[in-house]
């Protein structure tokens, strides 16, 4: 009797490679359906976290599927470095861009002429000139990724001219499947991006926005070096992300922290090119640099071991806050995303926007999206709920893995405190700042007091129940919660809104977040150099050893050899033959040929669990 075979599927095909290839023992998310829609021809909208693993979702179809795979990505830099990644695996894959030489363009041309690219890099620009689409229209596309796809979207915050041609796709390859990919968009944006590039009825594919692997923080500014000192205490060793507002102040602080005994490097656009690459390649290719930067810095960074992103100062938004913080943990390991924020911060952005020459309506959705992060920084419940709330995502459950959640903020009936600050604020003419206001509160009597008679005010020292430190916590919450406001012709002269009538006259009241005396304690999450033994961390420290120089001599970021995550496993599987390391999460063929020998070297030598 003959014995039937099927022949293999598409989502056979698929599978195969994700274990063969590269080395996963499942997919992860929507992985699964989004490779099903693209191997079926359809058109989708991918809406994944960053670090949730968009990049499988085009490159298994285009291995899969006859032609070569095209995608397109503003970020020349990224191009690189995901070429050579997928050339690691043995996969034949090129970029096109204007950092080429005539004669390296040309050779990549051939390659897609004889067709021997599986999958082609290609920045926008580059994609609509003519030269371009006469060559690909030679060739046979097995599918067209659009990665960061929201730059296409006026509503987001990245917008691109050229990614506005990218809708020209549609009539040049018809019946192609086509993928728009991103990590941010609100309802708004995927319609509109659909629209823009004239998908055809796509699916869409929204993961949850959640990240659970990062823990979320936030603390008063009290006393910024010393705070970032005590965060960084649990960070030693690792790479992590520091952003400043100003470009000064990512020189002093990074300086400062090399003093600290921390490789650290500023980067802003105001440094030269030159020095900005060569402090972003050290931060890729080094396992502990730590970079002090402005918001410069971080679009298109692929390392997926940023252990930490900490914000010395307010981001503008909860969008900027979310994308900038979302660069910490992609591969899934514990990550911190920690910030600090003062009355300073609020007063400061909130006359940057005022200064600003926008039109008004702008304005306005700048101011609100500023005051739904500084309500969520003022928030007493757990701090993911309302973040993941914030871009449609209902979770019911409160995390576990923030401050909030970690150690519940008090909270207080704030309503007498708010009149008596709203009345010094009134009797003082409405002019003087938040440490005036303050002096007159606790009745510290001060040149400045005594030259405007405030003494002889009956507000003055109406409020020595309550100390300097805690004020300030009032007058903040007050005008985040939008009964004061920070005058910005008048530097920051605190003035009543009209919200305040119904609280002076009695008819409702202010509930307030008490102000932590000490930092919320901070638990190191349960990873490798917390919990492992002597002769594990030898091994830890040899496998990243190892690790490092397989990348120098092959000129990729370590995490391009394995991860971290995989590195852990060796270090608790101990696997000592080739089989037993293939069993590994993250080892596929191709890597256990190019680097098995050296890793299964240094286990082998390694000194016996005790
Ligand atoms: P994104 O582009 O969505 O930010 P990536 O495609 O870069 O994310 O993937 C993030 C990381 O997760 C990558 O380093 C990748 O190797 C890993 N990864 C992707 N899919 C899987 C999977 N199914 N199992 C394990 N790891 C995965
Ligand atoms: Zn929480």
């Amino acid at each position: 009797m003959q014995l039937e075979t099927t022949p293999e599927t598409g989502a056979d095909a698929a599978a195969r490679l994700r274990r063969d290839l590269f080395g996963f023992d499942e997919y992860r998310g929507a992985q699964e359906d989004v490779i099903a829609a693209t191997l079926a021809g359809r058109d989708s909208v991918v809406l994944m976290p960053t670090g949730g693993g968009k990049s499988l979702c085009y490159q298994i179809p285009a291995l899969v599927r006859d032609g070569v795979g095209l995608v397109i990505s503003p970020l020349i830099a990224l191009m690189h470095d995901q070429v050579r990644a997928l050339q690691e695996l043995g996969i034949s894959a090129a970029f096109l861009n204007s950092s080429m030489t005539a004669a390296e363009q040309r050779e990549v041309i051939e390659q897609l002429r004889s067709g021997q690219l599986k999958l082609l890099y290609i920045a926008p620009e580059r994609l609509v000139q003519p030269a371009t689409q006469a060559l690909l229209r030679e060739l046979s596309v097995s599918v067209i990724a659009i990665d960061e796809a929201h730059c296409v979207s006026q509503w987001g915050h990245d917008f691109r001219r050229d990614y506005l041609a990218l809708n020209e796709l549609a009539a040049l390859f018809p019946g192609i499947p086509r993928m728009a990919l991103t990590a941010t968009a609100t309802p708004l944006m995927r319609d509109d991006i659909a629209v823009r590039l004239e998908l055809n009825s796509p699916e869409l594919f929204v993961s949850g926005f959640d990240r659970p692997n990062i823990r979320y923080a936030v603390e008063t500014k009290t006393d910024p070096r010393r705070q970032l000192l005590a965060f960084l205490g649990n960070h030693r060793d690792e790479a992590g992300i520091v952003y400043c507002l100003a470009r000064k102040k990512t020189e002093s602080t990074a300086e400062w922290l090399r003093g600290q005994g921390f490789d650290a490097l500023p980067y802003h656009a105001g440094l030269s090119a030159e020095t900005r690459s060569k402090h972003q390649h050290r931060f890729v290719h080094d396992d502990a640099v730590i970079i002090v930067a402005t918001i410069a810095f971080g679009m298109g960074i692929d390392k997926p071991d940023v252990r930490f992103v900490a914000h010395l100062d307010l981001p503008k938004s909860i969008e900027a806050y979310y994308q900038e913080t979302g660069r910490a943990g992609r591969d899934g390991e514990p990550a911190d995303a920690w910030m600090i924020y003062g009355l300073q911060d609020v007063v400061r952005l909130r006359q940057m926007l005022d200064s600003s020459d926008a039109d008004k309506q702008f304005k306005r959705h700048e101011v609100q999206k500023l005051d739904a992060l500084l309500g969520w920084c003022e928030v007493t419940e757990c701090r993911r709920l309302p973040l993941l709330r914030y871009f449609g995502d209902e979770k019911l459950a409160a995390c576990g893995n923030c401050d909030n959640c970690s150690a519940p903020p008090a909270t207080w009936n704030g309503t007498e405190a708010a009149r008596k600050l709203l009345s010094a604020v009134y009797r003082t003419g409405q002019i003087f700042g938040a440490a005036h206001i303050v002096d007159v509160l606790i009745g510290r009597s001060t040149d400045k007091i005594q030259a405007n008679n405030h003494d002889q005010l009956n507000v003055f020292g109406i409020g020595s129940d309550i100390d300097a430190q805690a004020w300030r916590s009032v007058i903040r919450q007050l005008v985040v919660l939008d009964y004061l406001k920070a005058d910005p012709a008048r530097f920051g002269g605190l003035a009543l809104t009209d919200k305040c009538r119904p609280l002076l006259r009695g008819e409702t009241t202010v509930q307030l977040r008490e102000e932590r005396k000490q930092p919320a304690l901070r638990k190191k999450p349960a990873r490798k150099s917390g919990t492992v033994s002597d002769s594990d961390r030898a091994l830890w420290h040899a496998l990243r050893e190892c690790r490092k120089e397989l990348a120098k001599e092959r000129d990729v970021p370590p995490y391009v050899i394995f991860h971290d995550a995989t590195l852990m496993q060796m270090m608790e599987y101990r696997p000592m033959n080739r089989d037993a390391l293939l069993g590994l999460n993250g080892v596929g063929p191709s890597k256990l040929d190019r680097y098995g020998e050296a890793f299964l070297e240094v286990i082998r030598n390694a000194e016996p669990i005790a």
